[in-house]
Parts: C-alpha cells; structure tokens; sequence
C-alpha cells in the first residue's frame, strides 16, 4: 500500500490506478464504436476487439510509460511530464483516426490514445495538474483517488452515451428519456 503524497490517507495511489484501468476500458468501448462507424473493425471484428483492449491499455500508459521497466519504481522522466503531455496524445489520436480503414493497427492506436488522453482528463483536477501545453495546469478540485467512484461513473456514461450515439444514433439514449417522462 502506498500513502498518498496530499494528505497520506491510505487508499489513494492505488484506489487511482484501479480508476485509470476501469476509465481505459470505457475509452475502448467508445474508441471502438467510432471503429464500427468508419467501417474499420477488420476480418471478424478483430481490429475492434483490439480498439478496447488497447483503451485498458492507453488508460493506464502515462504512468507505465514514464517507469524504467527493468527498475522497479525507477523513473525515466519527471512524474507527469513528458507522458502526460495533451498535444502529444492529442497528435496521436489524430494520426490513427486518420488512418482508420487503411492500417489496421490505427484501429488499437485510436483506442489507445482514447484511453490515453481519458487517463489525462482524470489527472487534470487534482492538485499536480497535466502539462496541457507548456506548464503543468490543475483544475484543483480533488485529491488524487479522492473521486474515482464519480470520474469512473461519468466515464462510463459518457462512453455508453457515445456507443449509442454513433451506433443507434441515440435511440436508447431518447428511450431512456421517454421512461423517465412522466408527463
Ligand atoms: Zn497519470
């Protein structure tokens, strides 16, 4: 268990790292219905299954990205620095959506760099912020893992809300509505 740096609760770093990896796979599911729509989900839907897993994968990659792998707990980098820059994964999904359709390994690269730039949205509210162009910014509204179960409920429902959106075209979305209109 590792204490957490703001006020040395005990829960924090890790309960954090649980929320990147739940918050990936919701960018996988998301990355993967804009895969369906442009048509890029490959021979028995392979490239899709990628898209997700890849997302799990991108959700957590700015932390992993920035360890020495064959040294435990040993950074290359500063902590939220180069690995967490915006523009960086921003180039990156722009790039695989580019290539949808033409390489199949855009499609695991778009979920990928779903999962990436979600994991970069989670850390901007707390206190240490992401470097969103030059300097890093914070939106100073939580500790670290202070508010996983709301950021991983948000992610979810704005992930089931784009699958249906791009997918349904908001059907069950309209449907879900209609239950809840009593009027
Ligand atoms: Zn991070």
């Amino acid at each position: 268990m590792i204490n957490c740096k703001a006020c040395s609760c005990k829960f924090s770093v890790l309960a954090s790292q649980r929320a990147h990896e739940l918050t990936g796979w919701a960018a996988g599911i998301a990355a993967a219905a804009w895969v369906i729509r442009q048509g890029a989900v490959g021979p028995y839907h392979l490239w899709m299954l990628a898209t997700v897993i890849a997302g799990y994968f991108g959700g957590t990659a700015p932390d992993w990205l920035e360890q020495i792998p064959w040294r435990k707990n040993k950074r290359w980098c500063t902590h939220r620095t180069i690995t967490h820059w915006v523009p960086g994964w921003v180039a990156l999904l722009y790039a695989a959506n580019a290539g949808l359709g033409t390489y199949w390994f855009c499609a695991p690269l778009f979920g990928f760099a779903a999962g990436g730039l979600i994991h970069l949205l989670i850390d901007w509210p707390n206190p240490l912020g992401v470097p969103i162009l030059w300097s890093r910014h914070s939106l100073k509204l939580w500790k670290s893992g202070h508010a996983d179960s709301f950021v991983v409920a948000v992610c979810w429902f704005a992930a089931i809300w784009i699958a249906d959106k791009l997918l349904f075209g908001s059907l069950h979305f309209y449907r879900a509505l209609a239950f809840f209109d009593w009027s």
